[in-house]
């Protein structure tokens, strides 16, 4: 069944990189069709981000309560969580920001189509199993053939599986955030962002949490400084590490075994979390006669985000470039304006990249490890939240943040303390102005503020 409708561009995958550039599209104009084969908002709101946030929340109130009950007269040193309840207002949050999204395509002009999409040829996709919007029941067995000038492939990534002897015993985030009771213990295999997220997380519901890791670090890709401390922040909250250790084979269930330079260990618990990468979705997405290039870590494009096939492009974790959400859906509005002719300042080497975790880390720009190897020459400025007079009266006085500049530029900025997912945006905005170190030293910063700790940096 041919769609009779010629789109200007057609978008496959409905996350926050394909629904996010389907409603920028919309508004410029253009007539877009957005093909989701699952759930509307994909992982970031499903399985991702919102999930993980809303629990990150629950776990940091506990947090505070646990500090809180030092001045309190009655006893509240031990609390009680209601898990269940903590569940159903996570499935709450998701709700009310589907129906969000949902309303803005209803009033838009996208045309939505639920099925999986499988691209034919740079103008053509098929939409196999198309099912209703609404009930997602599969209604129609024919194919529905969609036409398009510009396909946009935003189908993102899932956790990776069948790659340790025995991981089909182990769960993923995907299952860990859909269970409506809490685990008494978790084996967390991956120090990666997710891994460390949900240590955090459920270390403070009173969750007995270890975490395997291969590396000497958690965290590989952030400040090494930065890891460290974190590590020691994380091990006081309760969360044990095996670091340079790797997993021989997963036993049974509730069974691993690892192994360390000396010797080999086994390990128990009762879920293990299989949290050592993502891999993309480009299953059944291709006809035989596609050749798009793909590498090991997703569809290959260039700085436009364009494929090596005229037309088609990659947004999002499918590229493999970076798996955060905001760097989706800036890829998706970076596409749309180059179809366009559309200016666009967007400098993806700026993204601002942040962890969940007690206390939080963000950063941005260059790290010293990026600096040393490429021989750049540099300078370290460094700030402690326990000199901050709001950190102070918070008791929220761990961490620091780490400036690296060079001359009068500010080359990266790593944050471990209290709200640094929101201070890492001054420097965000500063870098991407170019503004020089000896103007913005000058600015006024309200106190007392944490954004203080920052500022500090340049004094
Ligand atoms: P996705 O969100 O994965 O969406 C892709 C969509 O495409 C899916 O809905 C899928 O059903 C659909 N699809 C796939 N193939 C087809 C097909 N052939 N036809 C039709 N539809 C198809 N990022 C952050 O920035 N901040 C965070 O705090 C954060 N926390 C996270 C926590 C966890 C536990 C996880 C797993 C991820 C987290 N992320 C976070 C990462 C973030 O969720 C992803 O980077 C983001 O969702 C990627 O968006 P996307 O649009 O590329 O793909």
């Amino acid at each position: 069944m041919e769609n009779t409708e010629k789109y200007d561009i057609a978008i496959i995958g409905g996350g926050p990189g394909g629904y996010e550039t389907a409603l920028y599209a919309d508004k410029l104009n253009l007539k877009v069709c957005l093909i989701e084969e699952n759930e509307i908002g994909g992982t970031c709101l499903n399985r991702g981000c919102i999930p993980t946030k809303t629990l990150y929340h629950f776990a940091k109130e506990i947090n505070s309560f646990n500090k809180l009950s030092l001045y309190f007269n009655n006893n509240l040193e031990k609390l009680d969580v209601n898990y269940e309840m903590i569940y159903q207002k996570k499935e709450q949050v998701l709700a009310d920001l589907k129906n969000g999204i949902n309303f803005l395509i209803d009033k838009s002009n996208i045309d939505l189509i639920k099925g999986h999409g499988k691209i034919i040829n740079n103008n053509t996709i098929h939409i196999i199993n198309k099912k209703d919007v609404n009930n997602n029941d599969i209604y129609n067995n024919d194919i529905e053939i969609i036409n398009a000038n510009n396909i946009i492939i935003a189908t993102g990534s899932s956790p990776l599986k069948g790659i340790i002897e025995g991981d089909s015993y182990a769960i993923t985030s995907d299952e860990l955030l859909n269970m409506q009771t809490l685990p008494k213990s978790l084996l967390i295999i991956g120090g990666g962002v997710i891994g460390i997220e949900m240590a955090s997380i459920f270390a403070k519901f009173g969750v007995n949490v270890e975490v395997v890791e291969m590396c000497d670090t958690i965290l590989p890709n952030i400040d090494k400084d930065v890891s460290k401390r974190l590590t020691s922040y994380l091990q006081k909250i309760g969360v044990k590490f095996h670091l340079k250790s790797t997993i021989d084979r997963i036993i049974d269930e509730n069974t691993i075994e690892i192994k360390t330079k000396n010797e080999t260990k086994i390990l128990k618990s009762q879920y293990i979390l299989m949290s050592v990468g993502r891999r993309i979705n480009i299953n059944n997405l291709f006809d035989d006669n596609i050749n798009i290039d793909i590498n090991k870590k997703g569809i290959v494009v260039n700085d436009d985000f364009e494929t090596n096939i005229p037309n088609i492009y990659a947004i999002g974790d499918v590229n493999g470039k970076l798996m955060l959400a905001h760097y989706a859906s800036s890829s998706g509005k970076k596409v749309i304006d180059k179809i366009i002719n559309k200016e666009n300042f967007t400098n993806f080497a700026l993204c601002p990249s942040c962890v969940f975790t007690f206390p939080e880390v963000a950063f941005i720009g260059k790290k010293e490890d990026d600096l040393k190897k490429d021989n750049i020459d540099y300078k370290t400025l460094k700030s402690m939240y326990r000199a901050n007079g709001k950190a102070l009266s918070m008791d929220e006085t761990d961490g620091y943040i780490k400036c690296l500049i060079q001359g009068d530029k500010l080359l990266g900025v790593s944050i471990i303390g209290e709200g640094a997912s929101d201070i890492i945006h001054q420097a965000a905005i500063l870098m991407n102005n170019n503004v020089k170190i000896s103007e913005f030293k000058d600015y006024i910063y309200a106190h007392p503020t944490l954004s203080e700790v920052f500022k500090a940096c340049f004094e």
